[in-house]
C-alpha cells in the first residue's frame, strides 16, 4: 500500500466495505412506496423526516440546480453528519455506495447512496467532480463581509429556517457542514476551491437510504446552478439560473431489506467515557457505551428550541 492510497482502511467485510448486493435491492424502484413528495421552491429550504429503512431521492424537475443537504438523528440532533470525517472515510465528492457518516461519539452511517444519475461524471479535464463535500453552505456572513452586500436566502439561512420553531425546534447552531448535492466542485493548481456549472439535467436524481432515523433538511442554493459567480469582478444575481427541486420520499420492500439493520454508534472505550461526554457516572461508563449502542433512542420532545440545540444526550443513552 502506497502512502498515497487511502489513509482510512477497512478489512475485507469491514464497515467501509458495503454489501453493494444489498444496496442493489435497495436500489430498485419496483414495489416502492411514495409516502412523501414535495417540490422546493427556488431560494428556499425545508426539512423533513426520512425513517430508517427508506430511501429519498432528490430530482432536478426544470433544470440544473445544486442543493445543500443537512442531516441529523431524528431522536438526537447532536449525531449529525460529519463532512469532513466522510471526506476520509469515502472520498471528497461522494456517489452510489459511498455512505455519509456522523460526528462523535455516534460515528456510523447515517445514510448510504443508492442512486446517482451524475455517477459517470468522474472528473472532468479541470478536476471538477459532482456531489461536493469539499466546501459548505453559503451563508450571509461571507457574503457580506466579502462583498458588503446583504441577502437573505443563502443556504445557511434557508437551511436555518426550515428547521427553527416547530417541529423541529432546532437553531442556527444545529445547522452544519454540508452535502452539496448536484454541485461541481474542485480544487485549482494553487489548491484553491472551485465551483463549476451543474452539470445536472431535467430528471437528474441523487437517492440517499437512511440507515438511521433522520431529519433531512435541504437549501436550494440562491446561486442556482452556480453558472454565474458569488463572488469577485463578474459576481452578479444568479436568479436567472435557480430552478425548483423535487423530493421524493419511499418506503422500501420489506424483502429488500432482508438483512439489514440500523447500525449501532461507534464502539467507546470505557476510559475515554466521563462524566463531560456521558451522563451516567464513570464507573458505569461501560454501561453506557453499551446501552447506547442500541440504535433505538427515546422520542425527542422538547418544545424548546434552546434546550433543543443542547439535546437529549441523556434520554438517547437511557433508551
Ligand atoms: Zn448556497
Amino acid at each position: 500500500m502506497a502512502l498515497t492510497d487511502a489513509a482510512y482502511q477497512s478489512e475485507p467485510g469491514g464497515p467501509l466495505d458495503v454489501e453493494r448486493g444489498r444496496y442493489d435491492r435497495i436500489a430498485r424502484t419496483e414495489g416502492r412506496r411514495l409516502v412523501d413528495s414535495f417540490e422546493l421552491p427556488i431560494r428556499s429550504g425545508r426539512a423533513w423526516e426520512v425513517p430508517a429503512g427508506h430511501v429519498c431521492r432528490i430530482v432536478t424537475i426544470e433544470g440544473p440546480q445544486v442543493a445543500d443537504l443537512n442531516l441529523w438523528n431524528r431522536h438526537d440532533p447532536r449525531e449529525r453528519m460529519w463532512a469532513s470525517r466522510t471526506r476520509q472515510l469515502q472520498a471528497a465528492h461522494v456517489s452510489r455506495y459511498d455512505r455519509l457518516w456522523s460526528t462523535l461519539p455516534f460515528l456510523r452511517p447515517m445514510a448510504t447512496v443508492t442512486g446517482d444519475s451524475l455517477e459517470d461524471y468522474g472528473r472532468d479535464e479541470e478536476g471538477g467532480r459532482v456531489h461536493d463535500l469539499l466546501g459548505t453552505r453559503c451563508d450571509p456572513y461571507v457574503r457580506t463581509m466579502l462583498s458588503g452586500e446583504e441577502f437573505d436566502y443563502h443556504c445557511h439561512s434557508n437551511l436555518t429556517r426550515a428547521v427553527s420553531g416547530p417541529p423541529w425546534h432546532l437553531t442556527e447552531y444545529d445547522v452544519h457542514d454540508v452535502l452539496n448535492v448536484f454541485q461541481c466542485t474542485g480544487l485549482n493548481d494553487r489548491d484553491q476551491y472551485f465551483m463549476k456549472t451543474c452539470p445536472a439535467r431535467v430528471g437528474d436524481y441523487f437517492e440517499l437510504f437512511a440507515e438511521i432515523d433522520l431529519l433531512f433538511a435541504l437549501s436550494t442554493c440562491p446561486g442556482g446552478d452556480l453558472s454565474v459567480p458569488m463572488f469577485g469582478p463578474d459576481a452578479g444575481d444568479a436568479e436567472a439560473v435557480c430552478h425548483p427541486l423535487g423530493v421524493e420520499v419511499y418506503e422500501v420492500p420489506q424483502q429488500a431489506l432482508a438483512g439489514w439493520e440500523p447500525p449501532p454508534r461507534g464502539a467507546w472505550p470505557a476510559s475515554t467515557a466521563t462524566e463531560a461526554t456521558c451522563s451516567q457516572p464513570s464507573s458505569a461508563a461501560r454501561d453506557c457505551s453499551v446501552s447506547s449502542a442500541s440504535p433505538r433512542t427515546t422520542a425527542w420532545t422538547t418544545s424548546d428550541s434552546s434546550r433543543a440545540s443542547q439535546a437529549p444526550r441523556d434520554s438517547a443513552a437511557e433508551a
